[in-house]
């Protein structure tokens, strides 16, 4: 495989870019705002930049992989030869619904179409086209470059060789590739998203203030990071809509996100994306402060 488009240019798609074009893959990013594809491009630059001042590439290396990325606000023009797509726009079920039924019919018959959902069902996704068989879950993490996993998932009909061929293809990519079934929230999310819930529970049922909380996870537990600032970084409406994946999927009510969490979502604070969760980032972006919801 030499040719590959990435659909989203947003927090993950850039970051798929870059580690295919690092790899010497062709790719082609792809998104329907020019803004993004600005921005994206602008973050692959600054973090090949970081990996050279760190010297674990060389400038020249930056260059090349730059040289790979070509960008395309129309997904017809980028996916005609594409002998994979991996799509990483906005997770909401009508859009990625209606990139899979436009990519089955602008792709060769060849070609895999994979999707980056968090939690949405790729059996879903693939029966929308005439190629479930060659629909695939290619679930990266954030920050792309960075992060060793990919959570390979097969919907109920992705054939044995499409898998082989995605999970040989990740370790090119110098990733560790992990193979899930396709249920919801897969496993990432189905053990991470209850913790985080019952953490804003935690803090919503006013047992310890959010500081604590992640404090108690991060030293007792040796987690990187807090579960309330895992939250923020992820984007908590990225949570409340993975939760409900999962509480619709499994008619469970261990899965009902935290009123608090809705309330938040609601008030239009999302974390670090909007300057404010449960902490703030307005002034530090070490997120050093507290937000003063929870003072
Ligand atoms: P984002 O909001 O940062 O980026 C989404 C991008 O998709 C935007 O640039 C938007 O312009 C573009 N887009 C929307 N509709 C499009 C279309 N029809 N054609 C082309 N581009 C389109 O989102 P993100 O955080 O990068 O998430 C992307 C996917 O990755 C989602 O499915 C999400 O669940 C998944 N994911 C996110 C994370 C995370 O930590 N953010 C981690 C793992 C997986």
């Amino acid at each position: 495989m030499k040719k590959i488009a990435v659909i989203g240019a947003g927090t993950m798609g850039n970051g798929i870019a870059h580690v295919f074009a690092q790899s010497g893959f062709s790719v082609n990013l792809i998104d329907i705002s020019q803004a993004s594809l600005e921005r994206g491009l602008a973050t692959i630059s600054k973090n090949l930049d970081r990996m050279v001042a760190k010297e674990s590439i060389k400038e020249s290396d930056k260059a090349a992989t730059l040289a790979n990325i070509s960008t395309f606000t129309h997904i017809m023009d980028g996916v005609s030869e594409a002998e994979l797509v991996v799509e990483a726009a906005t997770e909401n079920l009508d859009i990625k619904l209606k990139i899979f039924k436009d990519l089955d019919e602008m792709c060769q018959p060849q070609t895999i179409l994979a999707s980056n959902t968090s939690s949405i069902s790729i059996t879903q996704i693939a029966s929308v086209t005439q190629r479930p068989d060659k629909v695939i879950g290619m679930h990266f993490m954030n920050p792309v470059p960075i992060m060793k996993l990919v959570e390979i998932i097969r919907g109920y009909s992705t054939s044995d060789e499409v898998t082989k061929t995605i999970m040989e293809l990740s370790e090119k990519l110098g990733k560790t590739p992990t193979e899930v079934n396709d249920y919801p929230g897969f496993v990432a999310n189905r053990i991470l998203m209850p913790m985080i819930n019952e953490a804003i529970e935690t803090l919503y049922n006013r047992v310890a203030g959010v500081t604590e909380i992640d404090t108690v996870m991060k030293l007792g537990m040796a987690h990187p990071m807090g579960p309330l600032q895992l939250a923020d970084f992820i984007g908590l409406d990225v949570c409340l809509s993975i939760l409900n994946v999962m509480y619709d999927g499994f008619k469970n009510p261990k899965y009902a996100p935290c009123p608090l969490l809705v309330n938040m979502v609601m008030a239009g604070k999302l974390g670090v994306k909007s300057g404010e969760g449960f902490y703030d980032y307005s002034e530090s972006k070490k997120a050093e402060k507290v937000s003063a919801q929870f003072k």
